[in-house]
């Protein structure tokens, strides 16, 4: 029998943000998601407290391009020298270095809407390493599972989904304060029709634990039924 490869989650809590760093075998780690611009202080501190180093970091994932998930790459890249990764769907957004318009799908989504146009930062525009469409396995960086694409939330929502039933979703779904600490739909999706599919591919996947990117994590059962629920 092959041994699975030990990690350790290190979720980075900025306020309603979660970013998590995964330190593999022997230091090597990998980063998703990173906040908004200026985050990458907090990320570095994490780092540090853990003790990997720089050079350990080959990878930062993007689950998706807004900028409470991307806002501090262009940093955290420079300074790390990891490669980022982002699903050619969202390249644009980064492209353009502004957030792009949002879909509510419910009133919470619809309010929230009207202050976040003003207080979510811009940020640095840059040319990621790694543009992919498909799958792109994560053995080559240490780590036994690889990204899938769940768009909805934007088209080009990744996931990163571990080999040992831990998955990292992103916003395609949220918890957090705004749903009293249970799953739920993202309060914005570019496409409702394809966030039903794939919160249905997430769970046909049987995770053992589901990460995500406000609020959670949460386990299979309590977001078995979510699809259903728009
Ligand atoms: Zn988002």
């Amino acid at each position: 029998m092959v041994e699975k490869s030990s990690y350790k989650i290190i979720p980075i809590h900025f306020g309603m943000v979660y970013a998590f760093l995964l330190k593999g075998k022997n230091g090597r780690s990998i980063i998703i998601d990173c906040g908004i611009p200026g985050s990458n202080k907090n990320i570095l501190e994490a780092m540090n407290k853990a003790g990997i180093e720089y050079k350990d970091v080959q990878l930062i994932i993007i689950t998706h391009g807004h900028s409470d998930h991307m806002g501090s790459s262009y940093d955290l890249r420079k300074i790390t020298g990891a490669k980022t990764v982002i699903h050619k769907f969202d390249l644009d957004i980064i492209k353009t270095g502004k957030n792009p318009k949002l879909h509510p799908t419910n009133a919470i989504g619809k309010v929230f809407s009207l202050f976040l146009g003003k207080t979510i930062k811009n940020f640095t525009t840059y040319d990621p390493e790694i543009i992919i469409e498909g799958e792109m396995p994560l053995y080559e960086f240490g780590f036994e599972g690889k990204i899938i694409e769940t768009p909805g939330h934007t088209n080009g929502s990744i996931s990163v989904a571990l080999d040992d039933g831990n998955i990292f979703v992103g916003d395609l779904i949220m918890g957090g304060m705004l749903s009293k600490g249970k799953p739920n739909l993202p309060m914005y999706a570019d496409s409702i029709e394809k966030t039903n599919d794939s919160i249905k591919k997430v769970i046909s996947m049987s995770p053992k634990m589901i990460y995500c990117g406000h609020g959670g994590p949460f386990s299979l059962g309590e977001i078995e039924g979510l699809s259903e629920s728009f």
